[in-house]
């Protein structure tokens, strides 16, 4: 399998290469050149291990069974996740599927559990005795679920920097907490912007990265344009499919709707490839918060960053640039990389593009877009919880909010992609319940939501107060790259 650039003006490289490389040179982002198709019969009988080794055989053909098997085993090993890699619930038409059972409780773990360990073995096949640095701007959980993801993986160093004063308290225990060898973990003063904006800036200083060079170490990034990162996500809509067959909700081979929260668009487009691989999806459900571009975009035809940026209780659907939506056009277009180019050229110059409306028409009727207000979140977590006993984190609701508004009467039955833990964002989920204790501090919420809900805390949250800081390391936000010089040692 081949991968290609969404803009056209980069050559064609191998999964490893891709894997390496993050982007393409020519600023666009690695896709399959074909995809495969894929819809076993015997899905419903199969584990999750299995299903993720053969769907990654498919893309993955410059990598070994083995290899395969052995990252995959590890990735979702009992150690990381206890009770399975994946569950699912039903709350009547509707199939829950939790992705939040790994180390940090939030859905990026399905991903970053395996992203290092692909990316260590493309580094020895891509040649040299290379050390990756990983460089991570977070407003919260990419850098938790990174820093669990990289920590003692050989060849790799990783530092997140993160707001000092912007991520939950919960977030920051998880930060800061981390052990291993090969981390660093650093408070910004300053917003998620300025640490995002310094990252920037220290991937795009030459000298530095000259310097760097000649000791064999690059740096590298896990965010999600990496298609390591995207392969991982296909999976679990199969999966979620084929617990659908199994407790009898659908028969194999009916459409069902999938509900997804969207940011960055990575976990949905995963969704998108999966149906074109052959799972029969009716609808996909695009979930925004009020920072609703890509609801603009799937339903107006009008990409446009330009407006105000909303801070909520959804925190990592706070996003304008959905940077995996590229990867859509591309696909909506007929792999038109002209086109592509073109319409995030003038995205990132202009702020907009518009899609026209004989494109819009190619996926109109199966990629929907609508978006929750904050008091609408919150309504739905409570009417969740008072009908089914069943917590919702803010994201979730989300999108079990927006798939109730644009499904019709006799909608087939919906795969929710559940993104975290209600126990990561417990203030939240509380004053939802209108059961928000005034006396108690933020890391004292979860014992108390246990206490109201009964539904158990994920291990790793349950221990944070116990475990010893290990990264108490502030800088300024002009400081953020003298840091990293000072941490690597090159002065
Ligand atoms: C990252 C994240 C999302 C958004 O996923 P994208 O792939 O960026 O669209 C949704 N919910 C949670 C909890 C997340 O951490």
């Amino acid at each position: 399998m081949e991968y290609i650039s969404t803009r056209g003006r980069s050559a064609a490289a191998s999964a490893a290469a891709a894997i390496v490389q993050g982007i393409a040179d020519d600023g666009g982002l690695f896709v399959p050149a074909s995809l495969p198709s894929y819809f076993p019969p015997q899905l419903a009988e199969m584990d999750y291990c299995s299903l993720a080794k053969q769907i990654f055989e498919l893309y993955l053909s410059d990598f070994s069974a083995g290899d395969i098997s052995q990252i995959v085993d590890e990735a979702y090993s009992p150690a990381g996740f206890p009770d399975g890699a994946v569950a699912t619930v039903s709350l009547d038409n509707t199939e829950v599927l939790e992705l939040w059972h790994g180390p940090t409780s939030a859905f990026k773990d399905m991903a970053l559990q395996v992203l290092p360990r692909l990316l260590v073995k493309s580094l020895s096949k891509t040649g040299g005795d290379k050390e990756i640095i990983i460089l991570v701007a977070t407003s919260g959980d990419t850098g938790t679920a990174a820093l669990e993801g990289f920590r003692d993986v050989p060849h790799t160093q990783i530092t997140v920097f993160y707001p000092k004063q912007g991520v939950s308290a919960i977030q920051e225990l998880q930060m800061v907490t981390t052990g291993g060898s090969n981390t660093c973990v650093i408070g910004v003063d300053g917003n998620f912007d300025d640490c995002q904006n310094g990252v920037k800036l220290i991937f795009g200083d030459k000298q530095l990265a000259a310097q760097m060079a000649a000791r064999g170490q690059y740096f590298s990034s896990a965010n999600s344009i990496n298609w390591g990162r995207l392969l991982p996500q296909i999976v679990y809509y199969f999966y979620g499919y084929g617990r659908m067959v199994a407790k009898k909700k659908i028969a194999w081979g009916d459409a069902i709707d999938i509900a997804v929260p969207t940011g960055n668009f990575g976990d949905i487009l995963a969704g998108w490839y999966a149906m074109k691989m052959g799972l029969p999806v009716h609808q996909f459900i695009c979930a925004s918060n009020c920072n609703n571009v890509l609801t603009d975009a799937l339903e107006k035809g009008v990409y446009d960053r330009r407006r105000p940026f909303h801070k909520t209780i959804s925190p990592s659907m706070d996003i304008l640039i959905s940077s995996n939506f590229e990867r859509f056009i591309f696909d909506i277009s007929g792999n038109d990389s002209a086109y592509t180019a073109a319409a995030f050229e003038q995205l990132r110059d202009e702020g907009i593009f518009t899609i026209s409306d004989s494109l819009r028409a190619r996926f109109a009727a199966q990629m929907r877009g609508g978006y929750a207000d904050e008091d609408s979140c919150r309504a739905t977590i409570k009417r969740v919880f008072e009908q089914y006993r069943y917590l919702l984190d803010p994201h979730s609701a989300v999108a079990y909010q927006v798939a109730d508004q644009l499904r019709g009467k006799d909608a087939p039955p919906l795969l929710l992609v559940s993104t975290a833990s209600p126990y990561k964002f417990p203030a939240a989920v509380l004053d939802a319940l209108g059961k928000l204790p005034q006396d108690k501090g933020e890391l004292e919420l979860p014992a108390y939501l246990n206490q109201l809900s009964g539904m158990p805390i994920p291990p790793n949250l349950a221990v944070l107060g116990e475990l010893p800081i290990r990264h108490q390391q502030v800088c300024a936000k002009d400081a953020m790259e003298t840091a990293v010089i000072a941490h690597l040692g090159l002065q």
